[in-house]
């Protein structure tokens, strides 16, 4: 299936507000339902729910098509409030949110900016009092933070509800490696040592590693390798918020929008995929360590071909917040499905002085214990590899097979 190019035109966007069937109040969806809750006289309208199948599309397809697509500057449409006649600007990067004059929920359309649409979502599953207890629990339970940040938590967070771009990535991959693999053998070496301050001679196990040459080949089918498209949070935050349950992505509807935050992806498509084929990379690795077999194993040089490559473009929903401790920032999520709060976090020093000095007095007690029973004396060292970084192959998109 191919992905669906439209003219782009930066200057308009259609803005979309959600009126109550009952009384007309403009409406905002309920976390966790199917429906719009009217917070005016409490009508829940139901949305419909589409019935378009939820598509992978091709992606080199889609790379060819949006080179040859002209690029537009990214200049924020003006969005029109139908409730107040305002006419205003969302920041660049988001397509939802509120009018800044009236505070009405209003949801843009995307074709206008982006060359491609989300095609399909998961709605906010748990509500913002849901999530501040998420957050709430998490920090509480958080080692060596500042009992000031622990109080500072159970008063009134503000979380603000965004839906965030990612990509997913499905590809069947075919790889061809050499390396070598190591083997572990042990060797008698006789060896001068102190013994109660006198030297004799004794008897050791010296291992050792055999390395024989190796090649072959090793294939994965990768399904739904997911990659935020946000800048708004850092990358291991995002990547930290998995799982999602994917297999529950219905199609787009900006009903679930209304009364949210929505960001259009700011990490292009191809660099998407960059960042996807190092989660593939890394699992590749270890299929060909695994191949290899040994106690040991280097890899030389990876080869890797892509074929079937498939892309969709989502949206999934995030609670977020960021809370100040000693005029430094620190920003935290929740899942807006599971509750799995990440976020960044304060350290309490004294906390840690006190943990390492006791762990110190642990150690030297184990150790002191040990050197008196005799049991360090005749410990086998056993080797170390490094293992090389693997070899990345600079992605040739039109290598790709299909
Ligand atoms: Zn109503
Ligand atoms: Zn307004």
């Amino acid at each position: 299936m191919s992905a669906v190019f439209k003219a782009l035109n930066p200057k308009s966007a259609n803005a979309l507000q959600f009126p109550c069937r009952q009384c007309g109040a403009v409406l905002k969806y309920a976390p966790g339902t199917t429906h719009l809750l009217c917070e005016h006289c409490g009508t829940e309208n139901v949305i419909e729910l589409r019935s378009e199948k939820i598509a992978e599309y091709d992606l080199r397809q889609a790379l060819q098509q949006l080179a040859e697509t002209p690029t537009t500057t990214a200049a924020a449409p003006t969005i029109h409030c139908e409730e107040c006649g305002a006419g205003f600007q969302f920041e660049a990067k988001n397509h939802a949110g509120e009018c800044p004059f009236c505070g009405t929920p209003i949801v843009a359309t995307t074709g206008q900016i982006k060359p491609i649409q989300p095609k399909s979502l998961l709605p906010f599953g748990i509500d913002q009092a849901n999530a501040r207890q998420r957050f709430q629990q998490w920090i509480t339970g958080l080692w060596f933070a500042p009992n000031a940040v622990k109080k500072y938590a159970r008063s009134d967070t503000k979380l603000s509800g965004v839906y965030l771009p990612f990509w997913t990535f499905d590809s069947h991959t075919a790889t061809t490696y050499s390396g070598e693999r190591g083997d572990v053998y042990y060797v008698q070496e006789r060896v001068q040592v102190v013994r109660n301050n006198r030297l004799v001679t004794e008897t050791r196990q010296v291992p050792k590693i055999r390395w024989t040459p190796v090649s072959g080949r090793v294939q994965r089918f990768f399904d739904d390798v997911l990659v935020g498209a946000s800048n708004s949070l850092p990358r291991k935050i995002l990547d930290a918020l998995q799982p999602w349950d994917l297999h529950n992505l219905i199609p787009y509807d900006e009903n679930y929008l209304s009364g949210f935050r929505s960001e259009y992806y700011q990490v292009e498509l191809a660099d998407g995929f960059d960042l996807a084929r190092q989660v593939m990379d890394n699992q590749i690795y270890a299929d060909i360590c695994r191949d290899i077999g040994g106690d040991h194993q280097r890899i030389h040089q990876v080869n890797t071909q892509h074929s079937g490559t498939t892309y969709k473009h989502c949206l999934l929903p995030v609670w977020s917040a960021a809370f100040r401790y000693r005029d430094k920032s620190y920003r935290f999520v929740v899942n807006g499905r599971t509750g799995k709060v990440q976020g960044e976090r304060p350290y309490s020093p004294w906390k840690i002085v006190f943990a390492c000095v006791a762990a110190l007095l642990l150690a030297a007690g184990a150790y002191y214990y040990l050197e008196q029973s005799g049991a360090l004396d005749n410990q086998q060292t056993h080797p170390v590899t490094i293992q090389p970084y693997p070899y990345r192959q600079p992605l040739d998109y039109n290598s790709f097979q299909n």
